[in-house]
């Protein structure tokens, strides 16, 4: 599955195997990318696209309906399960012990749900299942309100007494746990400095179902390509990842879904990495 060139280089290095997924890890497990028909949120007259809900400005102009976005979208992640890809991913945990760093830009937690340890695990994008008060009071990060059904209706609105659980003792909106279009990254709370070095040190990244249009999973890439380090890139469509795989020496695309590669994959680098029977 592995060229020789890949599968050498893997071998010779000490460095972590690191993963890197995007929404394309969990579109067998039934949630929409957001490239996906099923993209836009309807406000009043109007459809928005994600990259305009999920905004600092469009909560600062009605955040009962980006909560209502939210609480919809994790409606669907909460009853999606864990595919085949994802278990894999546990099973390569296992395996690999402190070998194995997950990076995902996904805020479904399935990876979490599946079995993957959060100390593993950066959630670079955050998680819907979280929020935080606005103005930064502690904890940081909380688990949403209990009261808040786990389902949600497209059409349904949250009514007052659901509002008033989404604020802070403080006062101020709680916000959903993750990272918005209009914001940056950071350390603290998205694990940035800690996921950009990974990619300086890592045997080989292997990338899978992302589209490359956020900015620290496209610094990881080509750090590890300037690195001439495996880029493994697992897509059913081509994207500019794969693109930088194709042109890096030791980069290679797996052209395919989650479920059809990323369980052969892991047997294979393990094998390569971890060698046989361990
Ligand atoms: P994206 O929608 O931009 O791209 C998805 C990629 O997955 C595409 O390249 C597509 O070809 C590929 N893909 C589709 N089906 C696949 C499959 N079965 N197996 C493997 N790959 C498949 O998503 P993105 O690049 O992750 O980034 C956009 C943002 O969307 C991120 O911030 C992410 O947090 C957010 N998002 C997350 C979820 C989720 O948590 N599940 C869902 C939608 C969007």
């Amino acid at each position: 599955m592995l060229p020789d060139r890949v599968g050498r280089a893997i071998t010779a290095s000490a460095g972590p195997i690191v993963f890197l997924t995007g929404a394309g890890i969990s579109a067998e497990s039934g949630i929409p990318t957001f490239r996906g028909p099923e993209g836009f949120w309807r406000v009043g007259s109007r459809n928005y696209q994600p990259t305009e809900m999920a905004t600092a400005v469009a909560f600062a102009r009605m955040p009962a309906e980006v909560w209502r976005w939210y609480l919809f979208r994790r409606g669907v992640c909460r009853s999606a399960a864990p595919n085949a890809a994802h278990r894999a991913l546990v099973r390569f945990e296992k395996r690999a012990g402190d070998r194995f760093l997950l990076v995902t830009q996904n805020v479904d937690g399935l990876h979490l749900r599946a079995g993957n340890s959060a100390a593993r695990t950066y959630q670079i994008h955050g998680n819907a299942d979280f929020c935080r008060c606005m103005r930064g009071c502690l904890p940081v990060v909380r688990e949403l309100p209990v009261k808040l059904s786990e389902s949600w209706e497209k059409e349904r609105s949250l009514d007052d007494a659901e509002l008033a659980t989404l604020r802070c003792a403080c006062g101020e909106w709680l916000r959903p746990h993750v990272l918005w279009f209009d914001e940056s990254y950071d350390e603290p709370v998205y694990r940035y400095v800690s996921a950009q070095r990974a990619a300086e040190t890592a045997a080989a990244l292997i990338v899978v179902g992302t589209s490359g249009a956020t900015s620290l999973p496209t610094r990881m890439c080509e750090t590890v390509a300037a690195r001439g380090a495996p880029l493994i890139v697992v897509d059913p469509e081509p994207t500019v990842f794969s693109a930088v795989a194709e042109a890096s020496a030791r980069g290679v695309y797996l052209r395919g879904t989650a479920t059809e590669i990323v369980p052969e994959l892991t047997e294979a680098l393990g094998a390569l990495a971890l060698g046989r029977g361990v």
